[in-house]
């Protein structure tokens, strides 16, 4: 009896371990999502800021481009254009996404 008692004990061990693996992977793709809102707040943090129309960053020139066309634009995000919502969602990474 005392045997199979011992191999209780490593049975439940194990599947601790297996919990503990398989709770990680969730984890990293939560840090790994906020590092890219992150990303893209520095961006259009940046990109707010930046004045340079040949700004090595290639986003910042995406965003620019995107923030350009949400002032010209007459469609807007209300009338369904898909850039405009684009821009609208940067812009509300960059004001309210921090205050969680
Ligand atoms: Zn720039
Ligand atoms: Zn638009």
């Amino acid at each position: 009896m005392e045997i199979y008692e011992d191999d209780d004990v490593e049975t439940e061990e194990k599947i601790q371990e297996q919990k503990q693996v398989e709770e990680k992977p969730k984890l990293d793709v939560r840090r790994k999502r906020i590092r890219k809102l992150r990303k893209m707040l520095d961006l259009v943090v940046h990109a707010s800021q930046c004045r340079s129309a040949n700004c090595p960053y290639l986003n910042c020139r995406k965003v620019k481009g995107l923030f350009k066309h949400g002032q010209m634009c007459r469609t807007r995000a209300t009338g369904g254009c898909s850039l405009c919502k684009k821009m609208w969602d940067l812009k509300n990474i960059c004001g309210g996404g921090g205050h969680q």
